[in-house]
């Protein structure tokens, strides 16, 4: 019998295993009732939501969560996983310990690339000490366009900058919200070009790109071809774009791999949220992720889809 899942499921063994490049597991499994019944508010309001998560979660809480989360990924298969972690003015150096303790006890079962996730910006002046700190600290400096916004070039600069001086690659979220009215993965993209960092910037998700009419998706993917630019799609943790009566081309809400893939861009895979407030039902099984995607690109290439849960992964996290 035919089986292709068996097929993909057998080349990610053969080309090194699975690859999760994007994660908050410092957060995993924190959803309990209280915050569950907060599962529909905005995600802009969930940011804030999590601050009791930020600023109750003791250091064991913190490497415990991550560590059951770990063995999840270890027991289907991954060899790698990009994690973001809180480094902020509520979560302190709290999550930079437990990840180190967490890297000293799996790191021969798995390779670990940790992204400092400055939650409430890096404008303000505590929030900026802490993405130093956290920035120190990390492989990969990580951001989250909206947290500063309004003030998204000063933000850019500072992240490119910084990632520049201690070269490291550059992981954030762009343009998550699924509106025409962003723009935020071709700002990315011009400053990419400007800081001379090709070939070293990764965005997140992206899904709003497909919003934008098809004149401007191709002009972008030229853009983001001549930065270099690589993105990392998070299926599962879109699938729940709100209903807008903005209008825009008929998509589904995802990374557009179908579009990138013809331009030369690489796309990786990553769970993003596993059983949190954002995502209260992610268990952070990455086949569902790679189905998602697949689904929702119509993307049935075997090869180009163990690519991107496999070597592309290895890639946006600079594992050579
Ligand atoms: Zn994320």
């Amino acid at each position: 019998m035919f089986d292709p899942k068996q097929i993909i499921l057998d080349k990610i063994k053969t080309n090194g295993g699975w690859v999760n490049t994007h994660a908050h597991l410092d957060r995993a499994y924190t959803v309990d009732e209280k915050l569950y019944k907060l599962a529909n508010a905005y995600r802009h309001e969930k940011w804030k939501l999590n601050s009791g998560v930020r600023r109750n979660s003791t250091i064991a809480q913190i490497y415990d969560r991550m560590a059951k989360a770990t063995e999840l990924m270890i027991a289907q298969g991954v060899s790698a996983i990009g994690t973001f972690i809180d480094v902020d003015p509520d979560t302190k150096d709290k999550a930079i310990k437990a990840a180190q303790k967490l890297k000293d006890r799996y790191k021969s079962s798995i390779t670990f690339k940790f992204i400092n996730l400055p939650s409430y910006g890096i404008l303000p002046k505590e929030s900026r000490f802490w993405f130093e700190v956290g920035a120190e600290f990390a492989d990969i400096i990580g951001s989250n366009m909206k947290t500063d916004q309004g003030r998204e070039v000063e933000h850019l600069e500072i992240i490119l900058q910084t990632a520049k001086d201690k070269k490291k690659m550059v992981h954030i979220h762009v343009d998550e919200l699924n509106l025409p009215g962003e723009f935020e993965t071709e700002l990315l993209a011009k400053k990419t070009i400007e800081y001379k960092m090709e070939g070293k910037v990764v965005g997140i998700h992206g899904i709003s790109i497909n919003a934008h009419p098809k004149k401007y998706r191709e002009e972008l993917y030229k853009l983001m071809k001549k930065a270099k630019l690589m993105m990392i799609a998070c299926p599962m943790s879109w699938i729940n774009s709100r209903r807008s009566e903005e209008p825009s081309p008929i998509h589904n809400p995802s990374t557009p791999v179908d579009e990138l893939l013809p331009y030369g861009i690489l796309v990786a895979l990553g769970t993003d949220n596993i059983a949190d407030l954002m995502m209260p039902y992610n268990d952070g099984i990455l086949w569902n992720d790679l189905r998602a995607l697949m689904e929702m690109n119509r993307l049935y290439d075997i090869d180009e889809l163990v690519k991107i849960a496999t070597v592309n992964g290895r890639e946006v996290l600079g594992i050579n």
